[in-house]
């Protein structure tokens, strides 16, 4: 299991800060990741494809420790996100607070 504080991929604006290279697809992963699981009006059920394959889509949840984790079923590549809450990521802060 694979566990990626979101914050060490953001600088202090709240965008990515990782500028190139494996990093950098690694952190717009994530942001997908959670811009998927937290999307509540989403019609897919899966999210973004699997970084590590590239064949399928990953499964995403949002688990009982309040991290979001993926699931390639393809290649069973999987982690989870902490710290995602409030980034520019986290679609249902946007819906609730108005
Ligand atoms: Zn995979």
């Amino acid at each position: 299991m694979q566990g990626i504080d979101l914050r060490d991929f953001l600088d202090p604006k709240g965008c990515l800060s990782v500028a190139s290279g494996a990093e950098r697809r690694l952190g717009q992963f994530l942001a997908a990741v959670v811009a998927h699981e937290t999307d509540l009006k989403r019609v897919d059920h899966l999210g973004p494809e699997c970084l590590s394959c590239f064949k399928e889509q990953v499964d995403t949840e949002t688990r009982a420790d309040g991290t979001i984790g993926w699931n390639c079923y393809a290649c069973g590549s999987q982690g989870r996100i902490a710290h995602w809450h409030g980034s520019l990521w986290d679609l249902s802060a946007r819906d609730s607070n108005h």
